[in-house]
C-alpha cells in the first residue's frame, strides 16, 4: 500500500475498514500462505513460542531474553540429555515454570518436566 505517512497508515490499520481488509487477507489463500511461511522463519517460531508460554501462564519481564536463553540451551538442566526443538519426543525442549507464580525455573527435556509436574 503506497502510504507515505506512517501515522496515516497506522490509523488505517486500526480503522474498521482496515481491520476488515486485514481479516479478509488473513482468510485468503495468500494470507494463509504468508502466515505459514512466517511460522517457518526464526522470527515466526520465536513469536509463536512466546505466545505459547503466555498461554501457559509463564511470566517474564523480558520474553526475548528468556527465549534467547531457552533456544541456546542444548542440554536438559536436570538429566543432561541433548535437547531437540519442537518435536514430540521425550527429549523435546521444554520451558519449566512454576505453575503458581508463572516464574521460569529451568529448561528441561519434556520427560523431566513431566516428572517434576507442578
Ligand atoms: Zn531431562
Amino acid at each position: 500500500m503506497p502510504y507515505k505517512d506512517k501515522e496515516k497508515q497506522k490509523e488505517y490499520h486500526n480503522s474498521e475498514k482496515g481491520k476488515e481488509v486485514k481479516q479478509k487477507y488473513q482468510q485468503s489463500e495468500k494470507g494463509k500462505e504468508t502466515r505459514q511461511k512466517y511460522r517457518q522463519t526464526e522470527e515466526g517460531k520465536k513469536s509463536e513460542r512466546i505466545a505459547d508460554w503466555k498461554r501457559m501462564g509463564v511470566k517474564s519481564d523480558d520474553y526475548n531474553e528468556l527465549y534467547e536463553y531457552y533456544i541456546n540451551c542444548w542440554e536438559c538442566e536436570n538429566c543432561g540429555v541433548e535437547l531437540v526443538e519442537g518435536i514430540y519426543y521425550n527429549n523435546k525442549r521444554v520451558l519449566d515454570h512454576c505453575h503458581k507464580t508463572g516464574k521460569f525455573r529451568n529448561v528441561l527435556c519434556s520427560y523431566c518436566n513431566l516428572l517434576r509436574g507442578e
